[in-house]
């Protein structure tokens, strides 16, 4: 069977950058969190069952996800959200098996920022998580979104703490230096990866 090894991190930590080393040492890793925007345009089962749950105004004229319409119902309804990752979270499942099955190399990469949140580590075989320090990843994410520095701090605070994710994760890239560093750190894990294997 494929070993299945779990990617994640808070936001700006750099679980991105380092997916995209994974990439580039010749692993397949599947985005979780891209595949689960993909999949309620694409998904025609999932459509309809979205609409069932939130109405015809959750897809524009053109049948598109109208994301910010769903955003603002489900943030003032927690049942309503909770009903709809019911939904979403399946149909990710599935679509991640199909995608599992479709690769030949032994070790696969699900990149999610969710991991340990929704306890996804369970089914995998190792997890890695990608940290660095909380005054980083805002500068970090200040250079790339145009987001404040209180609203950033605000995602964060509802993230699972780094603490317990770090008592959690299998290997801990820590992501406070420069690219470089990050890259020669991610290839030392995976190498130990490869070890676990022999
Ligand atoms: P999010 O969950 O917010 O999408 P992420 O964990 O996927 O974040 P990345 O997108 O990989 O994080 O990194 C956040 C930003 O910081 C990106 O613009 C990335 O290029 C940059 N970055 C990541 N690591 C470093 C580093 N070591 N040095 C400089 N910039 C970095």
């Amino acid at each position: 069977a494929k070993k299945i090894i779990g990617l994640t991190g808070g936001i700006g930590s750099g679980k991105s950058t380092v997916a995209e080393f994974i990439e580039e040492m010749g692993y397949p890793v599947y985005n979780s969190d891209f595949w689960a925007k993909e999949l309620v345009n694409i998904d025609e089962n999932l459509k309809h069952r979205i609409i069932s749950l939130l109405g015809e105004n959750s897809y524009d004229e053109d049948g598109e996800y109208n994301r910010p319409y769903v955003a603002s119902i489900v943030f003032e309804n927690e049942e309503l959200l909770l009903e709809l990752n019911k939904i979403i979270h399946p149909a990710v499942k599935e679509h991640f098996e199909n995608w599992v099955n479709a690769q030949n190399s032994e070790f696969v990469f699900k990149e999610t920022a969710l991991l340990f949140e929704l306890k996804l580590n369970e089914s995998c075989y190792q997890s890695i998580l990608v940290t660095a320090e909380d005054n980083i990843r805002i500068k970090r994410v200040m250079d790339r979104d145009q987001k404040t520095y209180r609203e950033i701090e605000a995602i964060m605070q509802k993230q699972m703490p780094e603490k317990d994710k770090i008592k959690k994760a299998d290997f801990v890239i820590e992501n406070n230096s420069d690219l470089e560093t990050l890259k020669s750190f991610t290839k030392q894990t995976i190498k130990e990866l490869e070890k676990m294997d022999l």
